[in-house]
């Protein structure tokens, strides 16, 4: 039997985060993971989130350390693991990339797991103890009834507020196939929990603000609409990436409204139709924008929109077109990247075959830098369009701590971007 007596959750930092004002957790993925170690094995844990503090990885004394990381963020994490291996500690590394990449990131990990962990990471840990720990795990089939609630007192020896942990999901996956998007494949196929589950972790989460993160909760209406029902009685306000059908059916978007959705994030992508059309995303119909901006305002729903640049179809006049898109029609925030090929998307498949990657280092995948040769602009137009346009558009919002953020894109150079000496 393996001794194991303390897990150590490394949660790495990247791009995201380069401007953060807030000691807030963006992600439930520490709480989820907490929650998910048997308490029959009695294990120590201790979190570590560069999202909201620095690291000294030398103070770490765990039998085993768990690390999630996303594409941009995965070579943080190899540098946290291959330290802790060379002081002969066990290493798993779980979440998006390893999904998708999961020879890649065997070479810096004693184990990996692929898609939800909610079955596979207490097995590992099970495993871990008897002594045989497999090289992969990969998601099989789930039962989302039940799930464990997010464990959200996982940071209060951080001074964060369980309060301020208030993301939720209550669906996975997405039924569309949008070129660029990993949802459709990164929990094999879409699923849905029991609404009477959802009521109840609700229930137990003391912010007044929920924030979902499903990647696109409304497509089934009929279930949308019951949620929303349920949680009418509940008080919370809420919001939730969301497409612009929503804002067609009156009767959802009402119930929504009703339940306290204030705030969605809608995936515009593009005000150019062709490109949506090419990217499989055709069911976005540029000349019902505005309409649905205005349907989502007049029920008090905010929109952040968001919009890709470096789509085959676009040419450098995109950005002018989108800033005079945005000067139309007030979308409350909007928000920019540079189309990005992340592993397991067809646009990731397409760019290998065309031969177009052009970047390598995986920390340059944060959305705010070209990483593909585009089809209609060279890289170098693109990044400057893309920075111009955010300067221009963010100028004018002092509101928000975006125009700060986007401001210092440009400092953000390849070097600093892939720089993992302060590890
Ligand atoms: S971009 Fe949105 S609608 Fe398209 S596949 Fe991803 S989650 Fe679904």
């Amino acid at each position: 039997m393996a001794k194991l007596e303390k897990i150590a959750l490394i949660m790495p930092k990247g791009a995201i985060y380069r401007f953060k004002e807030n000691n807030t957790p963006d992600s439930i993925t520490i709480p989820a993971l907490v929650s998910l170690i048997p308490k029959e094995l009695n294990i120590k844990v201790e979190v570590y989130d560069e999202t909201i503090e620095k690291i000294e990885k030398e103070s770490i004394n765990a039998d085993i350390v768990v690390i999630s990381a996303l594409t941009s963020t995965i070579n943080r994490a190899y540098t946290y693991a291959d330290y802790f291996r060379s002081k002969g500690v066990s290493v798993v590394i779980g979440g998006v990339h390893a999904t998708f990449n999961p020879d890649e990131v065997s070479e810096h990990a004693d184990s990996v797991i692929c898609g939800i962990a909610i079955h596979t990471f207490p097995q590992l840990l099970k495993d871990y103890k008897a002594d045989k720990m497999q090289k992969i795990y990969k998601q099989g089939d789930i039962d989302f009834r039940n799930m464990p609630f997010p464990d959200r007192n996982a940071y209060v020896e951080k001074n964060v507020n369980s309060e301020d942990i208030n993301g939720i999901q209550a669906t996975y996956g997405c039924k569309n196939v949008c070129e660029f998007c990993v949802q459709p494949y990164v929990c094999n196929g879409c699923h849905q929990r029991p609404i009477e589950d959802v009521i109840n972790e609700i229930k137990q989460i003391k912010s007044g603000f929920l924030e979902f993160y499903d990647p696109n909760l409304f497509q089934d209406a009929e279930y949308a609409y019951k949620l929303c029902e349920a949680m009418i009685p509940l008080k919370k306000q809420w919001g939730t990436p969301a497409n612009i059908h929503v804002s067609t059916n009156k009767e959802l978007l009402e119930v929504a409204s009703k339940s306290g959705l204030i705030a969605v994030l809608v995936g515009f992508e593009s005000v150019n139709q062709k490109s949506l059309l090419k990217i499989n995303k055709g069911f976005n119909r540029v000349s019902d924008f505005s309409e649905a901006v205005r349907r989502f305002q007049n029920h008090n729903i905010s929109v952040f929109g968001s919009f890709v640049f470096g789509l085959d179809e676009n040419d450098i006049n995109i950005f002018q077109e989108t800033y005079d898109f945005l000067q139309q029609v007030p979308i409350n925030m909007p928000r920019f990247t540079i189309n990005t090929p992340f592993p397991g998307t067809p646009f990731y498949k397409k760019m290998k075959e065309e031969n177009r990657i052009i970047e390598d280092n995986w920390a340059m995948y944060d959305c705010s830098h070209v990483v593909i040769q585009p089809a209609n602009m060279s890289p170098e137009d693109l990044q400057q369009g893309f920075y111009e346009l955010c300067n221009a558009v963010y100028e004018n919002r002092p509101d928000t701590n975006l125009h700060h953020y986007y401001k210092k894109l440009p400092d953000y150079t390849r070097d600093v971007v892939i720089d993992c000496s302060d590890i």
